[in-house]
C-alpha cells in the first residue's frame, strides 16, 4: 500500500504534537496541580496537541476529515480565555487557528457512510498517565473503507520517548521521537508460543478494564507473571515490541462503546509486528461503523500463537 505521503506526514505531526505535550507536561504538571487533581495541564495538551495534527492534515490532506476526541465548543466559552490563550501559545498559532484546526476533527462517520476515507486521532490517550507523570500516547490512524491503513502512535515516557508506526501490509517500525523521516527498526512481537510464559498488560485504571477477569483469565491460561498496568495504548506499542505477549481491555460497564481513537492506531501497530486483536468474542473490530466500535467488545490482543486459547479463556470467565 502507498501511503509514503500519508506516513511522513503522520509522524511529523505526531513528533510535532508529542514536543508539545512533552513541554506541557514538564511546565504545567506540578506537586500543585497534582495535590489538587487539577487537570487543566492535560486539557492544555489535549486541545494544543489536536489543533497541531489537525493543521498538519489539513495542509496536506485538505480533503480528508479527522475523527477526533476533542471538539473546540468549552474553549470558546469567554469563561475559557485563559484556557484558550494556553492552548493557542503551546500550539503556537492563533487562537483562531487553533479553534479551527480543532473543530477539523468534529467528522462522524455515521453522519456520511459515503466517506470511505478518514483519519482518527487521540490527541492524548492516557490523560490520567500523563497527569501522573507516567505513560500516555498521542494517537493518529488512517482509516480506509472500514480498514485501519496507517497507524502512528507517539509515546514520549517510553522507552526513551519512541514512534511506533505501521502501514498495512508493510509491517511496524519504531523510530526515536527526537528523530527525523520515518525510517527505523522493524519491531516484531515476541515469539513466546504458550501462554504459561506470557505476561500480561492492562489498564491502570480498573474502571477501563476489570482487573478482577483478567486475574481468572491469567490463572485460567496458567500465567504466572504479576500483570504491567500501564495508560494509554502504549499497551499495544508494549506487545508490538515483544515486552509483553497479551493486552487485555474487558469492559466493566454494559454497553460501553469503545472510541474508534482509543484503538485504531494500536491496532495495526501490533498487527503488524505479526500479533494478533480481536474482540472479546474474537471478532475483528469493524472502524468503518462511526466514532465507537460495537458495545461490549473490548479488546483482546496477543502475540498470535495462543490467540485462540486466550478467547476462550476470556469468554468463559466474562460468561461468568
Ligand atoms: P487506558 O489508558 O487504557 O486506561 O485507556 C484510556 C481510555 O479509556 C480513554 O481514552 C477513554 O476513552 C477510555 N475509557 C473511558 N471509560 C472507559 C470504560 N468504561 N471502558 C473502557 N475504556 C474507557
Ligand atoms: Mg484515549
Amino acid at each position: 500500500m502507498n501511503l509514503q505521503k500519508e506516513l511522513e506526514t503522520a509522524v511529523a505531526a505526531v513528533r510535532a504534537a508529542s514536543v508539545v505535550c512533552v513541554a506541557v507536561q514538564r511546565d504545567l504538571v506540578t506537586a500543585e496541580t497534582l495535590e489538587k487533581k487539577d487537570k487543566s495541564p492535560v486539557t492544555v495538551a489535549d486541545y494544543a496537541s489536536q489543533a497541531v495534527i489537525c493543521a498538519a492534515l489539513a495542509e496536506v490532506f485538505p480533503g480528508d476529515p479527522v475523527v477526533g476526541e476533542e471538539g473546540s465548543g468549552e474553549l470558546r466559552e469567554d469563561a475559557n480565555a485563559a484556557l484558550r490563550a494556553s492552548v493557542a501559545k503551546h500550539a503556537q498559532m492563533s487562537e483562531d487557528a487553533a479553534l479551527t484546526a480543532i473543530d477539523r476533527g468534529a467528522f462522524d462517520p455515521a453522519n456520511d457512510p459515503s466517506v470511505k476515507r478518514y483519519w482518527t486521532l487521540d490527541p492524548i490517550d492516557g490523560t490520567k498517565g500523563f497527569l501522573r507523570g507516567e505513560q500516555y500516547a498521542v494517537a493518529l490512524a488512517l482509516i480506509e473503507d472500514g480498514e485501519v491503513t496507517l497507524g502512528v502512535l507517539g509515546c514520549p515516557n517510553l522507552e526513551g520517548g519512541v514512534v511506533m508506526t505501521a502501514v498495512k501490509g508493510g509491517g511496524a517500525k519504531r523510530l526515536s521521537l527526537k528523530g527525523d523521516g520515518v525510517d527505523g527498526e522493524t519491531v516484531s512481537v515476541s515469539p513466546v508460543a504458550t501462554s504459561a510464559e506470557a505476561k500480561l498488560c492492562e489498564s491502570v485504571e480498573s474502571g477501563h478494564s476489570d482487573h478482577g477477569a483478567s486475574s481468572q483469565i491469567a490463572d485460567k491460561l496458567g500465567i504466572t507473571a504479576e500483570p504491567f498496568r500501564i495508560d494509554s495504548q502504549c499497551k499495544y506499542a508494549a506487545v508490538a515490541m515483544g515486552k509483553a505477549e497479551v493486552y487485555l481491555r474487558l469492559p466493566t460497564k454494559p454497553g460501553y462503546r469503545e472510541k474508534i481513537w482509543d484503538h485504531a492506531a494500536g491496532k495495526l501497530v501490533v498487527e503488524e509486528a505479526g500479533g494478533t486483536v480481536t474482540d472479546v468474542h474474537g471478532k475483528r473490530h469493524d472502524f468503518g461503523q462511526g466514532r465507537t466500535l460495537a458495545p461490549d467488545g473490548g479488546v483482546v490482543c496477543t502475540n498470535g500463537p495462543f490467540h485462540a486459547a486466550v478467547v476462550e479463556a476470556v469468554s468463559g470467565v466474562l460468561a461468568g
